[in-house]
């Protein structure tokens, strides 16, 4: 059966890796070893070993650029399917871009202001893919993916399936395919005419405000919470004075307190425990229940309910 899965990895052009450190493929700089690791060229490729694992039921981890996710210290058993990230976007029209899903977010962005389109500048900053940001259904400063989809590939089995964006039910990190677990292997964006220097010098801006803004120096996975209706995360832990909190080498940033950064060895144990801390002493402090935007991948998962 792994030796079908590595044949046809090997005939459509994927590169395949054993035993690979989580710790090298996320933000965060954390996780256990994943068994098999298969980067996946283009949407022919994608389909074909999905449909293999599929048929075999083997366990799969979608992986994008991995800047949302908190592996397990034991690691992932199972297959990464990852999406290459090498693909170039194509303007399908005068408003339209379309592109495969391992192409980053910030690679689109920079894409559609060199063609003159604007409503992607939101997303210069988000070191996601289209396609993890399409679950997450990604956003800053005003702007979200949902905003400018317009419709997304996702794969049944071997079969490539096009839905249009109205059916992904997206709301605030949220997509349909979180619960269908669809994996999104390309995209196509409506967006408008613009002006490329007022689009490139709001790029300008929001980048910089993230590095004023953010701990951009350390590897994290962005907001570790939700942002609670009615409140934002990270005012919640600053007024609870936890800025600076650790468990070893795990922090709640002393720049951003939605953030929660490794400061160079931290374990997801110790992210965990760290969490947990914020979570119940907020609770206690303000009555809010801080949920996790990352995701939370492996074994050992914590009570999301105190
Ligand atoms: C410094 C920093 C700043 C950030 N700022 C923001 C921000 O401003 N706004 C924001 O929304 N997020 C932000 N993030 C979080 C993150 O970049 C986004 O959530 C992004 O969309 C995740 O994309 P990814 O490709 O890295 O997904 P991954 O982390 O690889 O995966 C996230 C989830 O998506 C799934 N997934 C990945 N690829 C696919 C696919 N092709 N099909 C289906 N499922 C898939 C994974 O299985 C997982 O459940 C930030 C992160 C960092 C590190």
């Amino acid at each position: 059966m792994i030796m079908a899965l590595t044949g046809a990895a090997t005939a459509y052009g994927c590169s395949i890796a054993r035993d690979v450190s989580m710790a090298e493929l996320t933000s965060f700089r954390i996780g256990g070893p994943a068994d098999m690791v298969i980067t996946l060229p283009d949407v022919q490729a994608a389909a074909v070993i999905n449909g293999i694992c599929e048929a075999e039921q083997l366990p799969r981890l979608w992986l994008g650029k991995g800047s949302n996710l908190l592996v397990s210290d034991d690691g992932f058993r199972g297959v990464v399917l990852r999406l290459g990230g090498g693909q170039v976007p194509q303007r399908t029209d005068a408003t339209h871009i379309t592109c495969f899903a391992g192409v980053g977010l910030p690679a689109l962005s920079r894409f559609a202001q060199t063609q003159g389109l604007t409503g992607l500048e939101f997303a210069c900053g988000i070191p996601g893919s289209v396609g993890g940001a399409v679950l997450m259904n990604a956003g800053a400063y005003g702007g979200c993916i949902a905003d400018v989809l317009e419709s997304v590939t996702v794969l049944r089995g071997d079969k490539a399936v096009e839905l249009p964006a109205t059916e992904l039910a997206l709301s605030y990190r949220h997509s349909r395919l979180m619960e269908t677990g669809e994996p999104v292997v390309a995209a196509t964006f409506r967006l408008q005419e613009g002006d490329p220097s007022a689009i490139d010098a709001r790029m300008t801006e929001l980048l910089t405000a993230r590095r004023e803004k953010q701990p951009l120096e350390y590897p994290s996975a962005g907001s570790f919470f939700k942002r609670p209706e009615g409140y934002f995360a990270g005012a919640l832990v600053d007024q609870c004075g936890l800025k600076g909190y650790a468990v070893g080498d795990a922090e709640v940033s002393a720049k951003h307190a939605g953030f929660i950064i490794n400061k160079g060895h931290a374990t997801c144990a110790q992210m965990q425990k760290l969490a947990q801390h914020v979570r119940r002493v907020v609770l206690r402090e303000t009555g809010v229940l801080l949920m996790p935007e990352v995701r939370l991948i492996g074994e050992t998962w914590w009570p999301v309910e105190e």
